[in-house]
């Protein structure tokens, strides 16, 4: 691919990863055509190794609410320890959670031995409305998708539905918990990265640990306070370093201006040791590629989901625009005022190939059915909510005023962190805070970024930052 324009590399990474698919790629390293930053999480995977889906046909009781999970794994014996707080309302008479391919071994509810039935990927116990405490040892499984606990790779994955091959769960995002957490069994010469607490409400599929032969380098804090690190993987500090030199002033730009960091004192990138390009959002320490390393947006991206999409967490995956797009958007914030790349230009090319006659990655960014689509076969998983949301940020911010926006993202952030919400309540949200007459405009820019298919002609200039 030497000599290859980037354009031209974009579109064959593209064709390579075909089948409606993307690739988020890091162009530098590969093509040494510049230092541009392209990507931030991960490719899709098919996960062959389990049946389940987006549009769960049997959902659990939306009476129900997972309070938290106190959870141990042990790497090496492959066992398991939950202890879920589970409250059930109404006419609640069970628990249900997913458990994936765990096997069970022994459940108790509130201490006493459990009646319980496992069907398919799903544990029901019989139990009266109210608070309870499950109580489930069990073991689990090797996977080499992405769907649990990856050896090879040395790290968790279960983004976005998969958090049952590791524990007891409900994957709905609508459905936060919190977390304590503790893992044995791996050797000594090796550091698990994982926080033991997550005190503030996360998406089930936020909890993670990568073990390696990590070196910890303190980046810095931020005004807050925020202790800001970086674990790499033997011969990555470099990388490493090139990709974090603006992510602590970006950090601490996003905890001054959208509002306190709801997961913790300590945070950081860990180099993951994946085979693919792109990053995840398991915070506080949420993990990039080795390949993305070098890619300051990718740190940047990452660390912005403690605000969106982990803080604020999706009502249904519909709404990945407001985790994605609004997360690439406050990104593009965050490296500007830190002195880093201006992400926009890379959106802007993003959207030369979604945008294009014919694009088969293009769809529309906000749909209107809330838990009706599998995000893993339905075409929102794309960059369209990524690119087209992080547009129509930046052309809202040309009719209001960035600083304007900026406070109504804090005002919807402070508002709903530890919450779930729907694109669609952004929308509304920052509808009541235009002026009658930017409102024409206002409505134009919902409309040919959010519910039209077809890109607006002039997307490179409203898309431009400034
Ligand atoms: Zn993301």
């Amino acid at each position: 691919m030497a000599g290859a324009s980037r354009r031209e590399y974009l579109g064959l990474v593209r064709t390579l990863f075909a089948c409606g698919r993307f690739a988020l790629v890091v162009l530098a390293p590969l093509t040494g055509c510049g230092t541009a930053d392209t990507g931030a999480d991960r490719p899709p995977r098919q996960h062959p190794d389990t049946g389940d889906t987006g549009a769960d046909p049997d959902p659990v009781p939306a009476s129900q609410d997972v309070i938290s999970t106190d959870l141990h794994l042990d790497l090496k014996s492959l066992k398991g320890h939950a202890v879920v707080t589970v409250v059930t309302a109404g006419d609640a008479d069970a628990i249900h959670l997913k458990v994936g391919d765990l096997v069970i071994s022994t459940v108790k509810l509130d201490g006493a031995d459990a009646e319980y039935t496992v069907i398919d990927d799903r544990i029901k116990v019989p139990a009266a409305a109210g608070s309870h405490e499950l109580d489930v040892n069990y073991s689990f499984s090797a996977h080499e998708e992405w769907a649990g606990w990856m050896p090879k790779e040395g790290l968790t994955f279960d983004w976005p539905y998969f958090c049952g091959n590791l524990f007891p769960c409900n994957p709905d995002t609508a459905d936060g918990l919190t977390f304590t957490f503790d893992v044995t069994g791996y050797a000594d010469e090796m550091t698990a990265v994982y926080p033991t607490e997550i005190a503030a409400e996360a998406p089930p599929y936020m909890l993670a640990v990568a073990v390696a032969d990590f070196t910890e380098t303190d980046l810095g804090t931020t005004t807050a306070g925020t202790d800001v690190s970086l674990w790499t993987l033997p011969g990555g500090l470099d990388n490493g370093l090139q990709g974090t030199k603006n992510l602590v002033a970006g950090f601490d730009f996003l905890e001054q201006t959208y509002g306190p960091y709801s997961f913790g004192d300590h945070v950081g990138t860990v180099e993951a040791a994946w085979s693919d390009l792109g990053g995840m959002e398991h915070h506080p320490y949420w993990h990039s590629s080795t390949e993305s390393m070098r890619s300051e947006e990718v740190h940047i991206h990452e660390a912005a989901h403690g605000w969106y999409g982990d803080g604020v967490r999706l009502e249904c995956w519909e709404d990945l625009t407001l985790s994605e797009g609004t997360t690439s958007y406050i990104a593009g914030r965050a490296l500007a005022e830190s002195g880093g790349p201006d992400l926009f230009e890379t959106y802007i090319e993003e959207l030369d190939y979604l945008c294009a006659d014919g694009s088969p990655a293009n769809t529309i960014a906000m749909p209107t059915t809330c838990g009706a689509i599998d995000i893993l076969e339905d075409p929102l998983w794309s960059m369209v909510p990524y690119m087209k949301g992080a547009c129509f940020y930046e052309d809202v911010s040309h009719v209001i005023g960035t600083e304007a926006l900026d406070l109504i993202l804090a005002d919807f952030y402070q508002q709903h962190v530890g919450g779930a919400a729907r694109m669609g309540d952004m929308v509304e949200f920052i509808r009541a805070e235009v002026p009658a007459e930017q409102m024409a405009a206002y409505d134009d820019a919902v409309k040919v970024w959010l519910e039209d298919l077809a890109c607006p002609s002039d997307y490179a200039e409203r898309c431009t930052a400034g």
